[in-house]
Order: structure tokens, then sequence, then C-alpha cells
């Protein structure tokens, strides 16, 4: 729409657009007005500075004063300029944005579950410890895996775990090596991680058809080769169908083969990386588990790993004790030590193992077949309006080009951006790095076919003004609060709480404040 609320273009869908008063709360705030009204002082009042001393404030500053529905509208206003899962396709390459089961949040909010606290002792915690153990056990047959930690909080955190496990094991041989090998369709977690752990990271090409390259690895592989960090399906949805060979040519050379994990999705319930070569990898249940992910919430990034590995996770373990409950093993000589307080996110591996035993292994594995069918169902539909760089089999991913639009001005960030006039969240935008305008789709096995068409009509809808009338194009998003953003400042000086403006006056203390 644009500001008269008229439709430009032919959006399929409405958009999440609130065309209605835009007054900010602090401009709706006057003196005395309140949101909240207290029962009558039942005992002796008690002056703050008594209770409080120093800490005690003489004045509530420039908070707003507004009624209970003034502050209602504020946040549900607020809540509708946003985008999310429950609103709409979250089409988002590489992030697996699927719908999070409701079943989940029940099972997480039950009252033994929400309301567990990590000091508590262990003889009171069997329960969450064998949620913990249940869902272990259910990874790691995934995963094809001998052992698990569920600490990492995300799947960066888990990259790290897992490097860390790979120096220890050359350590404990006597050589902590130097360099990780990493594909050049590497997330840019890979190398940083790499970094992070002390590694020169060594850059390795993909041959034509986004895959690694064996002659390539084989002349870079040697004794000082910690670990190839490789992301399987890779970040063009691409299988590496020689993944054996990879792990054989690592193994030769006394290297690890570290797994990316967060493309599961494609795999679970169809492969094992335990069972084609891989020796440490992480998870991200906030991705392929359907626990709640974007906005910096909570992730759960568990790591899984052979034998050979298992002495150095991180403590404490869990473990079975002698009377047969469950507990935490603290003293592993050779441990990297703990990397999270206590003992990860557990609210996500609740909703993980909830999600894992309510689709069943029959369940999990229709799911991983719905993902690659969605994104070959768009593949199909979408090749030839837009290129396609890699012709190999689709995965869970598909990855074009914006190489047709770019000539007439249009790139990939600007089709992203109409997208949200369409109401949908845009795409991946120039990701993965060897392609170049890279447009990547990721539907997720939570859409429909009709879903799928209303984003295949967009796309192609976005294609035609490319060509018809491309400053439509180049000027959305249309039916935002703000449409184009200074995207460097707004990484760089990020305006992220609201400041009180200096007061020419000194505060008196408002009606609050005395009341109070
Ligand atoms: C999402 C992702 C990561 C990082 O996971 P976070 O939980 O965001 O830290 C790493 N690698 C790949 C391929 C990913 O898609």
């Amino acid at each position: 729409m644009d500001n008269d609320g008229k439709f430009i273009g032919t959006p399929q869908k409405a958009s999440t657009h609130v065309s209605q008063d835009e007054r900010l709360i602090f401009e709706q705030s006057s003196p005395g007005k309140k949101a909240y009204k207290l029962p009558a002082l039942d005992v002796p009042a008690v002056d703050a500075k008594v209770l409080l001393g120093e800490a005690a404030r003489e004045d509530l500053g420039l908070m707003p004063e507004v009624s209970e529905i003034e502050i209602i509208r504020h946040y549900t206003r607020l809540s509708t300029w946003n985008y999310a899962i429950d609103l709409g396709m979250y089409p988002l390459g590489s992030c697996t944005m699927k719908y999070n089961p409701r079943v989940n949040e029940v099972v997480s909010r039950l009252e033994g579950i929400a309301d567990a606290h990590p000091y508590q002792p262990v003889e009171l915690s069997q329960g969450s410890l064998n949620i913990m153990q249940l869902l272990s056990e259910c990874l790691m047959e995934i995963t094809g895996m001998d052992a698990i930690t569920l600490q990492p909080a995300a799947g960066a955190h888990g990259e790290f775990t897992g490097i860390l496990l790979v120096r220890a094991y050359h350590e404990s041989l006597g050589n902590p090596r130097r360099k990780i090998l990493i594909p050049d369709s590497a997330h840019g977690t890979n190398p940083a991680t790499a970094a992070v752990c002390g590694y020169q990271v060594q850059n390795l090409k993909s041959n034509p058809q986004g895959m690694v390259d064996l002659e390539e690895l084989e002349k870079l592989v040697d004794d000082d080769t910690a670990a190839l960090m490789l992301t399987n399906p890779s970040t063009i949805g691409v299988f590496e169908s020689e993944i054996h060979k990879i792990a054989d040519i690592l193994h030769a050379k006394g290297a690890l083969l570290y797994m990316d994990g967060a493309n599961m999705n494609a795999l679970v319930g169809k492969t094992r990386p335990g069972d084609f070569g891989v020796d440490v990898m992480h998870l991200n249940l906030h991705k392929t588990f359907s626990t709640p992910h974007g906005g910096g919430g909570p992730g759960s990034g568990p790591v899984a790993c052979k034998k050979i590995l298992e002495p150095f996770l991180p403590t404490p373990v869990l473990c079975t004790r002698e009377d047969g409950t469950l507990g935490f093993e603290f003293n592993r000589p050779q441990t990297v030590g703990r990397v999270r307080a206590f003992y990860g996110n557990f609210g996500m591996f609740v909703r993980a193992l909830a999600y894992i035993l309510a689709n069943g292994p029959d369940g999990l594995r229709q799911t991983t077949e719905d993902a690659v069918l969605n994104a070959n169902y768009l593949r199909a539909k979408l090749e030839g309006i837009f290129e396609l760089p890699y012709k190999t089999a689709t995965l869970h991913e598909v990855v074009f080009s914006d190489r047709a639009q770019a000539r007439n001005g249009i790139k990939t960030g600007d089709m992203a951006k109409r997208m949200i006039d369409y109401g949908f969240h845009p795409y991946t935008v120039s990701f993965p790095m060897i392609v170049a305008g890279a447009m990547m789709i990721e539907p997720t096995e939570s859409e429909s076919r009709q879903e799928l068409d209303l984003l295949v009509d967009a796309l192609k809808q976005i294609a035609r003004e490319a060509e018809e009338n491309p400053q439509l194009v180049l000027d959305a998003p249309h039916t935002t609060r703000v449409s184009r953003m200074d995207e460097t400042a707004a990484a760089r000086k990020p305006v992220l709480r609201w400041k009180a403006p200096a007061l020419a006056t000194p505060l008196q203390p408002d009606t609050a404040a005395k009341e109070w």
C-alpha cells in the first residue's frame, strides 16, 4: 500500500501494516494517569529510603504516565509492525524457520518443568535429568554419534565447543596442529570459530557443482591440518555425495571431520552423519527441532561426537549413578571445561524433545521428505524466472541468482525488500558467497502447497516489475513503517533503547513519585 492505503502492484496477501495512530507512548503521557490500581495499604507505610537506603529513587525520571488501554495499544501496535512465523511464511534460507508447534509450548510450561531450578538437588531433579537423557539418546540415534553435550547455547557456540574438542584431541596426541580447512561456501561462523579456537583458516575452493573438490582437498590436507569444517548438505542445499571419501582423505592424515549440522532438516530420518564418517558435529535445536528462534531468543546447539572425542566433552556430563538414578559427573581429567552456566538452555531441550516424540521416527522422516519436496517444488516453479547457478540436485533449500534482474539494475536485496509488500519475510540475501547476488530460499516442511503458490506468484510478479517498473522495486518496501534504512548506521550505531532528552529545568518529583 502507498500512504493513502492504495495497493501498489497487486500483492496477493494482506500486509501486516497498521495505518492507525502512530503517536508515541511518551507523547500520550500526562501526569496522574495510571495503568494499575493497587489495593489500599493494610500495613504501616514505610519510607522507601528506610527499605532501600541510597538505592531509593527520589523521582521516577521521565517515565510516561498512561492509562491501561494506552499501554496495551502501544505494545500491541508495536507487535503488528513486526513479522513472525505465526503471521506468514519465512523463507529465510539456512535458518530453517519452521513452524513451532504449540504442543511444545504447552509441555514446556508444565509446572514441574517450567519452575525447576538449576540449583535444585539432583535427587529432586530426576524428571528434568530424564528429559535431558532422553533427548540426548534421541539426538545420538538421529545423528549416529556416540556421545553428546547439550550445553552450547546456539549453533556458533556448538561449533566453538566442537573445535575445542578437536583441539583437545590433537593436544592429547602431542600436537594441536595449526590449520582448519573451510570450503568457500561455508557459513561465516565456521571461519570465525576456527580463528577463535586459535587455528589458521585455509580456504577450500568448491568444484563447479558447488561441492568439495576432492583433488583440491587431497592437496591441502597435511600433518598440520586439525580438521575440515563442512556443512552438509551445503549452503546451496546440495548433499556432499562423496562425504565418505572426504572423511577417508582427512582420516588418512590424522585430521578430523567436523560437520556443521545446521542443515540437518534435510537429513533427519534419512541418513546419519555418524555413518558417513563425521567425527563431531553440532545441531541447531532452534532450526531442525522447532524451538523458537529469531530476535536473539534462546537457542541450543548440542554437540555430538564419536567415542574418540568423548573424554574431552564439557563438564558436568550427565551420567547414570550406581543406584540407577541420573546425576552429573564432574571429574573428567581431559575435559575442555564448562562452556556454559548450568546445563544449557533447558527450555529448548523440552521443546525439542516434545517435537521429536510427537513426530516419532516416521514423522521425522516425513518432515525431511516434505521439506525437500517443498524446496524442489519452488525450484521447478521459479527456474527460468531467476537464474539457477548450480543445477545439482536440491535438498531442503534452493539458491537462485539475481543475474537476470541485475541487468535492469535490480539486485537480490531490492527484490527481497519488495517481498515484504507481498506479505512475506524476505529470503536470505547475498549468501552463500559462491553465488553472485544470491537469493536463498528455504520453505521448510511447514508450508502448504497453497502458500508456496502464493510465494511463487509474488516472486514472479516481482520479476515482472523488475522489467516493467524497476523503480517500484528499488523503492520497496512501501507498506512498512519505515522503508529503506541506513543499514550501515543501523549496524554500527544501533539505537536500542529510549533515552530521556536532557532536561532544561531540574525534574520535580512528580505525582507518581510522591504517592510512592
Ligand atoms: C544458523 C547457522 C549457523 C549458526 O547457528 P546460530 O545458532 O545462529 O549460532 C551455523 N552454520 C549454518 C550453516 C547455519 O545455517
